[in-house]
């Protein structure tokens, strides 16, 4: 389906797969809400605190809880002040526009939560697109 919107140079989102529909699937949703519960708040990294964006352990299955389990304290770590992974995060800049991208920062080294895992938008761009020079990279600019 992207081969052919790309060939086709349209851009579209599309649902395709052939069970799903606008509900999600409705087993893994009843399974997660028996077993979560939404938190107030949580504070992502490069985000600071986003209400009701994530879950934790419900009280009915608390047992398996390790926060609770292993009375853990949770301790906010300052992201470094050369990291702009908030802004990435938001679509504001891109990780090349980071001054750390690429040379204080890289998967080996990283100052950021965005170039630790694969998925994150730095390391991906690091991985893949640091060199690319094709039409994404002129549309950018
Ligand atoms: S390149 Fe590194 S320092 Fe810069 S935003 Fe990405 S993770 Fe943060």
């Amino acid at each position: 389906m992207l081969l052919r919107q790309q060939n086709a140079g349209r851009h579209e989102s599309r649902r395709v797969h052939p069970r799903g529909d606008a509900r999600g699937h409705l087993r893994a949703q009843e399974l997660v809400a028996e077993v979560f519960e939404q938190r107030e708040t949580f504070e992502w990294r490069g985000l600071g605190e986003v209400p009701d964006s994530a879950l934790r352990i419900a009280s009915a299955t608390r047992k398996f809880d390790a926060e609770r389990r292993y009375s853990t304290v949770y301790r906010a770590v300052p992201d470094n002040k050369a990291c702009e992974c908030g802004a990435v995060l938001r679509g504001l800049r891109r990780p090349a526009e980071c001054r750390a991208f690429g040379t204080a920062c890289t998967p080996e080294m990283p100052l950021g939560s965005c170039m630790v895992s694969s998925e994150g938008a730095c390391r991906a761009h690091y991985t893949y697109g640091r060199f690319r020079t094709d039409r994404m990279t002129e549309v950018a600019a």
